[in-house]
């Protein structure tokens, strides 16, 4: 049935397109043989470099982000060998359940799922490994099931500081374009990317950035891998290339997303993202919930978990906003499932929308029935309109 209006897609991933992300990709299907394709393969290779903050290889895969995950496992290391993952959250957990079906041997370090990777423990490992078993150190920066950030710039750290000739492997399939992250710059070897978040494209892409480090493990490791294999990828790339078809539409809708970021600014797309979560704090605070991320400095800028009050289902929530508001919301995953809903803002995403948004999940916390405090919305506007006040202010 018709219903009026757009749908409010909140969920952390996949998000909004801009329309003229989604006018770009509507174009002819072209030959990817052709020079035109080089052409494109070369720009938006380069785009996403930039992304990266990168001046090393990036490679872009026509698959889901799990795909460039395996990727990146695949191409550096070889069978029964050790990585250190930090299961910050349920997206952590299924890297490390793919790691083992490769026949890796995931050593974990857990944490309660409500705060960032824990830098001291790996810290400790790292310093204990005098062997040097451990071949990688695998992270989420930004666990998209728990709203928490992990701080990479310090995991590297804790990896110099130990002398430890590990690699670092960082996730940041919902941070990239939406939280500031830096290749180079962390001493990262392998980020593992994917287009339907930060990045504001339709799913279907992932990105491994690879650092000489990493490039120079791939001719020892000895994983099975014929599909995610970097160096028929690279060496098709040099001139715009795919060893494959490439997703020749989302190319298109690749390079215009990575233009409106640069025409608004990373810094300022990340400025907006810290607003857009300290808003949503602020109602959530107001409304009486708790954000489920308990330590400040992890706070995610892409999305908030809420924890919904003791016997409340946060699916029923979720359900009745769907069915009446037309909105969705991410749901629980793993040992969250109907503990908490999250709310993503992330991606192409705006003062009024946040507020239609919290608006949505006050009028869902009415409609289902859980106990809370009006006003969380006011509480963001407030905030919303003192920081543009600001913004008005610096301007003149
Ligand atoms: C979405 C997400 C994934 C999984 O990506 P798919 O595109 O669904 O394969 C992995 N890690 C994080 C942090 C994510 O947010």
């Amino acid at each position: 049935m018709h219903k009026a209006g757009r749908h409010f897609l909140q969920i952390p991933g996949p998000t909004n397109v801009p329309d003229d992300v989604l006018r770009a990709i509507d174009h002819p299907t072209m030959d990817h043989r052709s020079p035109e394709f080089g052409a494109l393969g070369q720009k938006a290779i380069a785009g996403m470099k930039t992304v990266f903050k990168t001046k090393a290889d990036v490679v872009i895969y026509p698959a889901s982000g799990t795909g460039a995950w395996e990727a990146a496992l695949v191409n550096t290391l070889s069978p029964g060998e050790r990585v250190l993952m930090c299961e910050t959250g349920h997206f952590a957990w299924l890297w490390q359940r793919l790691a083992t079906r490769l026949g890796l041997e995931p050593e974990i370090i857990e944490t309660d799922w409500r705060t960032g990777a824990d830098v001291a423990a790996i810290a400790e490992r790292l310093e204990r490994d005098t062997d040097h078993e451990i071949r990688a150190v695998c992270v989420v920066h930004n666990e998209t099931s728990t709203g928490c950030t992990s701080e990479i710039a310090k995991v590297r750290q804790a990896l110099d500081a130990a002398g430890h000739p590990a690699l670092l492997m960082v996730d940041v399939i919902s941070s990239l374009a939406s939280i500031d992250y830096r290749h180079d710059e962390w001493g990262v070897d392998v980020t593992v990317g994917g287009s339907q978040k930060g990045l504001m494209l339709p799913p279907g892409l992932s990105f491994n950035a690879i650092s000489a480090k990493a490039l120079e493990a791939s001719n020892f490791a000895k994983l099975q891998r014929s599909f995610w294999a970097w160096d028929e990828m690279l060496n098709a790339n040099k001139t715009g290339f795919f060893p494959y078809t490439p997703a020749t539409n989302m190319l298109y809708g690749l390079v215009t997303a990575v233009e409106r970021l640069h025409e608004e600014g990373l810094d300022q797309v990340f400025a907006r993202h810290q607003r857009h979560a300290e808003a949503t704090r602020r109602a959530v605070r107001a409304w009486g919930l708790e954000v489920l991320c308990r330590t400040p400095e992890h706070y995610s800028g892409a999305l908030t978990a809420v924890v919904m009050p003791d016997g409340h289902s946060a699916d029923a929530l979720r359900k009745v906003v769907h069915e009446r508001l037309n909105m969705s919301l991410g749901n629980g995953l793993g040992r969250l499932a109907d503990r908490v809903f999250r709310i993503g803002h992330l991606g192409d995403f705006n003062d009024l929308m946040l507020a239609g948004t919290l608006s949505g999940v006050e009028i869902g916390l009415k409609l289902a029935g859980v106990p809370h405090f009006a006003g969380g919305v006011q509480a963001a506007l407030d905030y919303l309109g003192e920081a543009a006040g600001k913004a008005v202010a610096d301007a003149a």
